[in-house]
């Protein structure tokens, strides 16, 4: 579904100051599965998940999405095959001046969306959430379990093959956390679609993950299969 071939990243504009985060990766993350990235903070696993949707632009190397390779198209052809792939954060980044239907709705405005599908798509994805009673909410007054669930049905919006999830359960307790994983197991099971989680909780990537790739400083170290009996079902 994704694959990176040959990855490489840094940051900093003098030779010297120049840090690799994400050196000659290699990765492929095969449609429909759940695939986890983890080590520890520092090792690229946020900047390798945005070069997967091309938020960042690779220094070298190919990312090749369902097939097509992203790094030689213009940024219009890239704005609308992101939207092929959600994303979802820790701190959940939703808009506090929109309720959680304005939330939803944004990504669909934004793809020009006429406003009755659009009303139709925010319905579908809170049902899907669990949130449809808290549509004219504003993210101030829920938890934070209910905004990362708003965060998902937003990512949803589009109807996309992919989701990436970056510490999407870091700011949880831990009950939350197993809501959370509970939901986006549902996301793949009953929608197909493929989700790649980067996270340090090594019980999010035992409950969830069929496959996991190591990251340690800016490179690929491992990547491994989970036995299915590993996972809460
Ligand atoms: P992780 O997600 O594993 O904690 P990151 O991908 O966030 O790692 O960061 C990898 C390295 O790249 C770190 O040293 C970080 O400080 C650096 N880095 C990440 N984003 C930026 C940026 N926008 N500008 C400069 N350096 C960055
Ligand atoms: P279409 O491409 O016609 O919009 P799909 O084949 O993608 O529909 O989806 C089939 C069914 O699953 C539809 O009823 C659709 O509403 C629902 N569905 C698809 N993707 C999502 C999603 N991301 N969130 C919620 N429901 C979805």
């Amino acid at each position: 579904m994704i694959s990176l071939q040959e990855v490489s990243k840094s940051y900093g504009q003098q030779r010297n100051d120049r840090l690799a985060a994400v050196q000659e990766v290699t990765l492929s993350v095969e449609e429909g599965t759940i695939h986890g990235i983890i080590g520890p903070s520092g090792a690229g696993k946020s900047t390798l998940l945005r070069l997967m949707n091309m938020l960042e632009a690779p220094d070298a190397g190919r990312v090749i999405v369902a097939g097509q390779d992203w790094t030689v198209l213009s940024e219009g052809e890239l704005r609308r095959a992101r939207r092929s792939i959600g994303m979802i954060f820790q701190q959940f980044n939703l808009l506090q001046n929109r309720t959680v239907s304005g939330n939803v709705s944004v990504s669909l405005e934004l793809a020009g969306l006429p406003r009755k599908e659009r009303a139709e798509r925010v319905r579908e994805c809170l049902r899907f959430v669990g949130l449809s009673d808290k549509a004219e909410e504003y993210p101030a007054t829920l938890s934070g379990g209910q905004k990362q669930r708003v965060a998902i049905a937003r990512a949803l919006a589009n109807h996309p093959k992919v989701l990436l999830c970056d510490e999407p359960t870091s700011s949880l307790d831990p009950n939350t956390t197993n809501d959370i994983l509970g939901v986006l197991r549902h996301v793949n099971e009953t929608l197909g679609v493929t989700i790649i989680i980067v996270t340090h909780e090594m019980d999010v990537v035992a409950q969830l993950c069929q496959r996991v790739s190591v990251m340690e400083d800016g490179r690929l170290t491992d990547s491994f299969a989970l036995q299915p009996q590993n996972r809460a079902s």
